[in-house]
């Protein structure tokens, strides 16, 4: 007999640094391994599992369709998918929406539609995207080739052209590569999620918006993980005022730990693809479709304020206590710079029954949206006690 472990390092490609933990099952915010061990989840998958393991309202949605019709072609029509198309554009006032099952995916539809708006405008060779260094925009070849990370790029060049990448909160780098001609669109997350959990400063975000607005540049939101809540509001580019992306690119939390991925349009984009410019055979599948309008239906302003709540707790429990050198983020997605190593820190709440990620150097924290208080703080007690050992 071999092990969970064993059997997966033998038979899986080789591509996540795993830690040795199997689990089987949950609800809400607690998970249990093989061996019957609980935990604390304060990484939701990595910000997926916005309502928790098995939440019934999320439950009942995925069964009910899953029991009609789990699948069908994008050739017709499915009320699940016409409902979560709707409630997107509802909260955020953005106009069309395709679907697809990932966050990459999401971005390459961002980045074919930019282009594309560009070419149907302007004519050939205005295609170059300026992203932001620390970005994390996907695995794909064009996603990776937009991130703006070296590490992820040393086994796989060449990359798509067309990609620069320039310092966060840098107005005149961006202004420098606008005047050298050619630029299609600025994407960015407004909270760098992979990169170290790091916001992005308004009066920064505001000067980019203006800049593209008055180039005719896009400007695309890439929500994948700050988005669906996560920062206390539905999209965290509404924690800039009068910031309108031509773009927003959405997945993890959209449909509650079910793959799916969103990319919506304002009224600058909202027609630019037009039948066959693009597709995905399991976009919009009706199973995760249904699953989104569970999860989305949900974060209403009631749900934000206490993600808004949750997260200012979170930081003044972490704020100056031993080991914690400084606290980043918004909402409920927090990172923590600490003195000691955060794979050491990772292993040892492990141990203790707290379950936690990290983004670069630091501690990362992703809970569930609705996670109980109760939990939230047995969680930051274990956290603390490791932090500052
Ligand atoms: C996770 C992530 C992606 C990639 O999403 P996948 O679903 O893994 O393809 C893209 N952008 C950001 C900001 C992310 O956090």
């Amino acid at each position: 007999m071999h092990t969970t472990v064993e059997t997966t390092n033998q038979y899986i490609a080789n591509t996540y640094a795993r830690t040795p933990l199997a689990l089987t099952h949950g609800k809400g915010s607690l998970l249990y391994d093989e061996a019957g061990k609980e935990y604390i989840d304060f990484g939701s998958g990595i910000a997926v599992n916005v309502f928790g393991v098995a939440d019934p309202e999320w439950e009942k949605a995925v069964c009910e369709q899953a029991g009609k019709l789990q699948h069908c072609s994008n050739y017709y029509y499915t009320q699940p998918q016409a409902r979560l198309a709707e409630l997107l554009c509802e909260k955020s006032g953005l106009k069309a929406v395709f679907f697809c099952n990932s966050g990459a995916e999401a971005n390459e539809c961002a980045i074919k539609a930019a282009r594309k708006y560009s070419n149907d405008k302007y004519g050939a060779g205005r295609y170059r995207i300026i992203t932001l260094y620390n970005s994390f925009h996907g695995r794909t070849m064009a996603t990776l080739s937009a991130t703006g990370q070296d590490a992820l790029h040393v086994h796989f060049a060449p990359f798509l052209e067309g990609f620069v990448h320039v310092p966060a909160n840098d107005v005149s780098a961006v202004q420098q590569e606008v005047e050298k001609g050619g630029v299609c669109a600025v994407m960015m997350e407004m909270v760098q999620g992979e990169g170290g959990v790091q916001p992005l400063a308004d009066d920064y975000v505001q000067a980019v918006a203006k800049l593209c607005r008055e180039q005719d540049i896009l400007l695309i939101a890439d929500e994948v993980q700050c988005g669906n809540g996560r920062t206390g509001k539905y999209f965290a580019y509404m924690h800039h005022p009068g910031v309108e992306p031509d773009i927003v690119s959405t997945a993890k939390a959209l449909a509650g730990g079910l793959p799916m991925g969103a990319t919506l349009f304002g009224p600058r984009t909202q027609h630019v693809l037009t039948p066959g410019t693009h597709g995905s055979t399991y976009g919009g599948n009706p199973v995760c479709a249904a699953a989104g309008v569970s999860i989305v239906s949900r974060i209403d302003e009631a749900l934000l304020q206490q993600v808004t709540e949750k997260g200012r707790h979170l930081r003044q429990r972490l704020e100056g206590a031993k080991g914690v050198k400084s606290v980043a983020g918004l909402g409920l997605m927090i990172g923590v710079d600490t003195d000691r190593k955060v794979q050491d820190i990772i292993a040892e709440c492990r141990d203790k029954g707290l379950i936690i990620l990290s983004a670069k150097e630091k501690v990362r924290l992703l809970p569930a949206l609705n996670i109980p208080m109760e939990l939230l703080d047995r969680g930051i007690d274990i956290l603390l006690e490791v932090i500052g050992k």
